[in-house]
């Protein structure tokens, strides 16, 4: 008997009317022979609205009793679930993450899943039952309650079918499926009907919100092809997958904006041996994840200055940890700015294919968009613009790559 994981985001559980509609699609699964998993996330806006009662009491909450908050808006997601299904007639169990035995390390907020324990689960299902999982939580070694980052439920769904060896798992969210840039932003912008684990996990980091990254991870490692489609229809969506031949053709397959960034800034760095280990070293102990760094070296090559661009959540953190080590090390100064976005384009072969990086220039200069910072890899080019300025940074690239016509070839000489 096959097994099915589906996963519905917050806004495909907005109200009661759209969690029957979930419950139906299970039902249907269930009924077709499967055995279904269902993974859910918390109803609608539910998490944002947990997180500003949270700010209006205090302005850094603890990040323990932040976990014990917001994994209330899943358990009540997961008992609407089970009723909705109980009231078709059909025998659903709820779980969450501590009574299924979904372990995750103790980083409170941006937990990593260490193991799931299928015991429970199989022998739920071998009962009969649609069995549904609380996402975005877990449970660490002394029993914490945790969390898995923003719009982690992505990454519980895609665990759960790797380990229960699932041949595919469903993410039905609003829109029906990862399209070329958000089609909230670039009304342009067109469906991908596949996409590769790799260009996916780019497209993720660099700010698509549709997929959660780790969960991508999982499924490139597990093998697991994750199908993102519309909690509304019954058409075919994105096939998230190992890649294929026709795939290679394609250079920019896609483009993103991500805009919760801020860029620190350390002026007059001694440039000395070991000083900017010292720095990562200070900024990685404390769980802030960099994005891009750059350095300039001045003054005869005595000094230099460095930036990195991170989270704007963490920034409050990393001002206070590179303050402290501005007094230590003899750096000039600490400047943070709050007021970037990232726009980037994506896909195999970036820094080979000669004209991409000029026709993302040429399409800021167009849009007279000024450039802050410029960084490229393998598969991204990825500019740092004004917030104000990334809306139509998106659309005007978007637009240079063609990316709204059919078979856009551009830039793959
Ligand atoms: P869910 O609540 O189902 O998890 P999310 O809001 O997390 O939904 O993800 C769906 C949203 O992701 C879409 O409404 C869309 O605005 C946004 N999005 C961002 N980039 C993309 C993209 N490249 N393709 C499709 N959707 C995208
Ligand atoms: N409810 C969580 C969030 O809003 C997890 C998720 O939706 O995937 O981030
Ligand atoms: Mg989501």
């Amino acid at each position: 008997m096959s097994l099915i994981v589906q996963k519905f985001g917050g806004t495909s559980l907005a109200d009661a009317e759209k969690i029957h509609r979930a419950a139906r699609r299970a039902i249907r699964a269930k009924l077709e022979g499967q055995r279904v998993v269902l993974v859910v996330s918390a109803m609608g806006h539910a998490t944002d609205e947990l997180l500003s009662l949270a700010r209006a009491i205090a302005s850094d909450p603890p990040k323990r009793e932040l976990d014990m908050l917001l994994t209330t808006g899943e358990q009540v997601s997961i008992a609407l679930m089970a009723m909705a299904i109980d009231a078709a007639g059909h025998e659903a169990i709820s779980l969450t993450a501590a009574q299924l035995g979904l372990v995750t390390d103790s980083a409170h907020t941006r937990a990593r899943i260490q193991r799931i324990s299928r015991e429970r689960i199989d022998r739920e299902l071998e009962a009969g039952k649609i069995v549904i999982v609380a996402g975005f939580q877990g449970i660490d070694a002394s029993g914490e309650i945790t969390t898995l980052g923003r719009g982690a439920s992505d990454t519980t769904a895609a665990a759960l079918a790797a380990v229960l060896g699932a041949p595919v798992c469903e993410i039905y969210t609003d829109v029906d499926g990862v399209y070329t840039a958000d089609p909230r932003i670039v009304p342009q912008a067109r469906k991908i009907d596949e996409i590769s684990y790799d260009t996916m996990l780019e497209m993720a980091a660099a700010g698509a919100g549709v997929m959660h990254s780790r969960a991508v991870e999982f499924g490139k490692k597990f093998n697991v092809p994750i199908h993102v489609r519309s909690s509304l229809t019954d058409a075919k969506g994105t096939m998230i997958m190992a890649e294929t031949h026709n795939m290679e053709a394609m250079s920019v397959q896609g483009v993103t904006l991500k805009e919760d960034l801020a860029m620190i800034s350390l002026n007059a760095v001694p440039n000395t041996p070991g000083v900017a280990a010292r720095i990562f070293a200070e900024v990685a102990k404390n769980h802030i994840i960099v994005d891009d760094i750059v350095q300039n070296i001045y003054d005869g090559g005595e000094r230099a200055n460095l930036s990195f661009s991170i989270n704007s959540g963490d920034a409050p953190e990393a001002r206070a940890v590179c303050e402290r080590l501005a007094a230590k090390l003899g750096i000039g100064g600490v400047v943070v700015d709050e007021g970037v976005s990232k726009v980037s384009a994506l896909g195999v072969g970036m820094r080979t294919h000669t004209g991409i990086a000029s026709t993302m220039f040429d399409a800021l200069a167009h849009a007279a968009i000024n450039i802050e910072n410029i960084s490229t890899s393998e598969m991204v080019i990825s500019c740092i613009v004004r917030r104000e300025d990334g809306p139509k940074a998106l659309r005007y690239i978007h637009d240079a790559f063609g990316l709204d016509k059919p078979n856009n070839r551009q830039g793959s000489a």
